[in-house]
């Protein structure tokens, strides 16, 4: 098969970790038979340095026609490159709501996932990090309190400000099937996160999740409200599979999720539009501190790779691979210095550059 994927390195070590993914990407279209094919695009600082905007509408539209977005990252030293002179519309970061907003990406997908190398940069009690944990949290990107009507004004003399978050039944009965199509290419759980004993957004949500749990039988869904879920999630982190939540809610827990893994350079995501197109870049930014120096770790994009296989090409068995490749490395002892110390076995690492650690990936697979 061939497959048009719309590549964005964007600023920092956001070329690095894109020629990473895409040596692996290239290694998988061998080994299995597919052909990758690369649309090059600008976004952020370099693309304001050539059209004096961060994201123009050709770069969108041509995102648009692929099958799939690769992302970087984008932005510089805020405060001190000269992009952060410009208006906030015109500085790198506003591409990335830019191109989220024009490719109606609404479902926002963070996987956390503890290696068990890694386990030392878990900041939870080593009697819960020895139990590992493997979620993904599932996040409404576009409605809710972030997208209501808001204004502060004077009311009988007293400032005051109003924020309103409404939810409609379609809205949130496209973000829970997302969240079930996803549970049935895992373990098969969804936790639904809400305040259903609170708001009335959250009781519409729960209705619908249940109403959808019915075309899911094999999925098994359960309810749970948001303050408890984030005492779960450094409490007993092992007991989830998919968490599926409205956007406010999933803002704070998939940081909750990602940071309990404690590895910045490992962690992937993906923001999903109706249908199979998706867009995929690491959680981490440019890190513009360490960029052109080939020491970044670029796991989280070769990660987020995988994910693009799994849910934009349907290509379950090439992410395996990709994944059980990230995880072999980490098992040889193979580390960028971001993650050098993290192992806290008496073995020897060592250690690798960004372009080696793609190597050694590609070595594996
Ligand atoms: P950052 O994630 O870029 O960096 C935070 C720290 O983690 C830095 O010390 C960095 O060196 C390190 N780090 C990040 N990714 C790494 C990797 N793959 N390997 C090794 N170390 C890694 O966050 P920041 O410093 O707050 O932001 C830097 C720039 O990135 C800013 O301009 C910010 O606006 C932008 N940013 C972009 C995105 C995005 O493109 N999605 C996300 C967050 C921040």
């Amino acid at each position: 098969m061939k497959y048009q994927i719309a590549c964005i390195p964007g600023d920092g070590i956001g070329p690095e970790i894109i020629e990473e993914a895409k040596k692996v990407l290239n290694k998988i279209g061998e080994k299995f038979g597919h052909e990758f094919i690369y649309t090059e695009l600008l976004m952020g600082g370099v693309s304001i340095d050539k059209y004096g905007e961060p994201l123009t509408k050709e770069t969108l539209e041509a995102a648009r026609k692929s099958d799939a977005v690769l992302l970087g990252a984008v932005g510089g030293r805020v405060g001190e490159d000269s992009w952060y002179k410009l208006p906030p519309h015109l500085r790198p970061e506003a591409g990335l709501l830019a191109i989220r907003k024009g490719l109606s990406l609404f479902a926002n997908l963070r996987p956390a996932y503890l290696y068990p190398e890694l386990k030392n940069a878990c900041p939870l009690k080593e009697s819960i990090a020895e139990q590992g944990f493997d979620m993904i949290v599932v996040r409404e990107l576009t409605g809710g309190l972030y997208f209501g009507k808001r204004e502060t004004k004077e009311i009988d003399g007293v400032m005051t400000a109003v924020d309103t978050l409404t939810y409609n039944e379609n809205e949130i009965r496209r973000i829970v099937k997302k969240a079930f199509d996803i549970a049935m290419k895992r373990r098969k759980k969804v936790t639904s996160v809400d305040k259903a004993n609170v708001l009335d957004s959250s009781r519409l949500w729960r209705k619908i999740a249940a109403e959808v749990a019915e075309e899911y039988p094999e999925v098994e869904l359960s309810d749970m409200l948001v303050d408890n879920c984030a005492m779960q999630l450094v409490k007993d982190p092992a007991q989830f599979d998919v968490i599926l939540t409205e956007n406010m809610f999933g803002d704070i827990l998939s940081d909750e999720a990602s940071m309990v893994t404690g590895s910045i350079g490992m962690l992937a995501s993906a923001s999903l539009s109706e249908g199979k197109f998706g867009l995929y870049e690491p959680s981490h930014g440019a890190a513009p501190d360490i960029a052109g120096q080939n020491i970044a770790n670029p796991i989280a994009t070769i990660l987020s790779a995988a994910m693009m296989l799994r849910y934009s090409f349907d290509l379950d068995r090439e992410a395996d691979a990709v994944e059980q490749a990230v995880a072999q490395v980490l098992k040889d002892g193979i580390r960028t210095v971001d993650i050098m110390s993290q192992d806290i076995s008496q073995r020897r690492m060592t250690q690798v550059t960004c372009s080696e650690m793609g190597d050694s990936i590609c070595d594996r697979l």
